[in-house]
Formats: C-alpha cells, structure tokens, sequence
C-alpha cells in the first residue's frame, strides 16, 4: 500500500509517501529561522508556518514521489506528543486528505516515527531493541518490540530539558546562535572534552538507570561560565559539555540495552546528529557487542517520511484506522505506534 504521512508537532512540517517499507520522496519546510530571535520554538509562530507551508509540502512530496493523490491508500498523521496547536493543524491536513481520499486515517505516535523512520534506510528492526531518541523535545529510552503490534515500554526520560533544548541553552550561554547543537558540535571540534569535569546527572546509585536532567548541567555550564576569569575559552566548555552530554546519553543507553537483553541500539532525533555522540555510541556498543542503527542525519530530525514508515508499518499488519473524531494529543502516553482516540 502506498502511504501518506504527515508531520507538524514541533517546527518542521514535513510530508512522505512510503510503499512497502520503501520511501518513495518527501519534503519539508521549517520555521526553524522564525523562532531564531527568541531561543526556542513559539508555538504559536509554528502554527501558522504549518497552516501556510502543509498543503504546498504534501503537494511537493507527491510529486517528488512521482505518484498521483489517486494512488494513496492510507494517510497516517502525527497526533502528538508536540505541540497542540502545531499538531492540531496536521491532524487537520490529515482529515482532510484522508476524507477527500476516501482512505483510512492513522494517527501515530511522533516517537514512534522516529524510531520507524531507520526501517526505510536499513530494512526491518529486529524483534527486540533499545531505543535513543534525543531531540529538541525528547530525551528517552524505549524498549521497542514489533512496532505495529507491541507496546512501546517507555524505560526513562529527562525530568526537565530535553538534551537538543540543553545545546540550545548553553549556545545562548556562551554566545552562540540558535539552533546551538550544529554549532557547539562544530566549535568543540577544536576543543578539548577533559578541559572542565561537568557533571553527568542522574548518574548515582540511587537515580532512575534511565533518568535523565540536563538542566542541572546547564546550570553548572553557566555557573562556570560566570566564575571564569579572563578570556572565555568557548572551544573548551563547548567539547566538555559536549563529552558530559554524550557520556551521560550512551552511558544509559548501553545499560538498557545489556539490562532489557537488546543486541540493537537505535539512536535518532536532532542530537544523533552530533559527531561525539556518535562517535561514543560507537565505540561503546561496538565494547558491548551491540549493533547500532542510526538514520542519516536528513530523517534523524522531524520529517513526514517518518510518519509514513509509520502507517506503512501498521497497515501492512491490519492494525484498526482511527475515525474523524482523533484528537491531538500533546503529551501522548507511549503505549504503542498508534493513537486512536478522541483527545481534543
Ligand atoms: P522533536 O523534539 O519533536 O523531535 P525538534 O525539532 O526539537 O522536535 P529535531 O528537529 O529532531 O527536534 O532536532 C533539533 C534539535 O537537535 C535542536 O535542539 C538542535 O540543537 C539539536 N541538534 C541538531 N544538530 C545537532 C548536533 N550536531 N549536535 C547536537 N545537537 C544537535
Ligand atoms: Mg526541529
Ligand atoms: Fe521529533
């Protein structure tokens, strides 16, 4: 079957057809420059960039798919978690399309999308793996069975910001533009990560395993940053917060896969883009034995193909479609791929 997703829960709009596991062409718009002026994304601001860019982006990705609206058997659209307002106007564009299509509708879970998304690139998951998705938004672990059958188990999260938001704030901090990930993992380059001891939160005896804080490092970058005398050297406390960032992530990672039995680590989201990220996950999952699957770069971010991967997935296995009463549901509990309620 062929399949339409669409992704608006946070600043990108995206849109994809996928058929069979193989991704067909998508596209994307971001507000990303919009929110540039205030740190972080508005959501209000991002709204209106969905309601403008979603109709001319599901255009553009039909045609790069080279398939015609008449050709689609199934729209599957994010129903959250994100913003409500941001998912509410793809869960509108997703009504639509799918009424005007006469196809069922699938809500989906944003996360579940970015694990589904590595299916398009290297084939099925295996039957069991561990799941980093680290963003903007998100900083969790999953335990991932059959993505459209089982439940996702949701193993931990950040309490308070999300690892992509901690580079975001300490780039502010330190001078740098938004979004800070790209740049601090550019400027770290010539840094060096040992420079300054930051700590690894939620990394004591007694903290959750898969907890995550990076508030509190945020904190000890600033109060660093404050006390520091002299010329600032931003090299430095970017590769060393870098290093805490990318210890802390793998860290736990590697315990989840080695406690729940998983030989597969995914690792997805706008901060698996991050070269030392990488290249720790690397090498510790290649110590432990662990294969690691990460997406390019293009489909680790929010994309519409994700989507798609998504609603390719729970076609195919016959899941049930949801009707016109699907509400977004911004901080969608993770039970499985699919969201099928009414929220609001
Ligand atoms: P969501 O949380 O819903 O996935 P998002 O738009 O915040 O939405 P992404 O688009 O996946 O998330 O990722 C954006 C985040 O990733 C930003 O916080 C950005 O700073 C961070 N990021 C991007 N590239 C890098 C990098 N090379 N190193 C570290 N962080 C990065
Ligand atoms: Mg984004
Ligand atoms: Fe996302």
């Amino acid at each position: 079957p062929l399949i339409l997703g669409i992704e608006t829960s946070c600043d990108e709009t995206g849109a994809g057809l996928v058929r069979d596991g193989v991704l067909l062409g998508d596209a994307l718009a971001s507000s990303v420059d919009e929110h540039a002026r205030f740190g972080g994304v508005v959501p209000e601001i991002a709204a209106r960039a969905h309601l403008e860019a979603v109709r001319p982006i599901v255009q553009r990705a039909v045609d790069a798919a080279g398939v015609r609206f008449a050709d689609i058997d199934a729209v599957a659209v994010t129903a959250g978690p994100g913003l409500a307002t941001a998912v509410q106007v793809g869960l509108a564009a997703g009504k639509a399309y799918a009424l005007a299509l006469g196809v069922p509708l699938y809500g989906v879970h944003h996360l579940a999308g970015h694990a589904a998304v590595d299916v398009l690139e290297h084939g099925p998951l295996p039957a069991r793996c561990v799941a980093l998705i680290v963003s903007g938004g998100h900083t969790s672990i999953l335990l991932l069975g059959d993505l459209a059958r089982d439940p996702i188990v949701h193993l931990g999260d950040t309490v308070d910001d999300a690892a992509g938001e901690a580079f975001d704030k300490v780039a502010r901090l330190l001078g740098l533009p938004y979004p800070g990930g790209p740049v601090i993992d550019r400027i770290a380059r010539d840094g060096d990560p040992a420079a300054i001891d930051f700590p690894r939160p939620m990394t004591g005896p007694k903290d959750p395993p898969y907890g995550f804080s990076f508030s509190g490092l945020k904190t000890a970058v600033a109060r660093w940053v404050e006390r520091h005398e002299g010329p600032l050297p931003v090299a430095d406390v970017a590769a060393s917060f870098q290093e805490a960032v990318a210890d802390t992530l793998t860290r736990k990672a590697l315990r989840a896969c080695a406690e729940h039995g998983a030989d597969t680590l995914l690792m997805v989201g706008g901060v698996a883009a991050n070269s030392r990220v990488r290249a720790l996950a690397e090498e510790r999952c290649r110590a432990a034995g662990v294969t690691l699957r990460v997406p390019s770069i293009r489909l680790c971010t929010d994309n519409g193909a994700m989507i798609a991967a998504v609603g390719d997935l729970v076609v195919r296995a016959g899941a049930p479609a949801a009707d016109l009463s699907l509400g977004a549901q911004p901080s969608a509990v993770l039970t499985g791929a699919l969201v099928t309620g009414p929220w609001r």
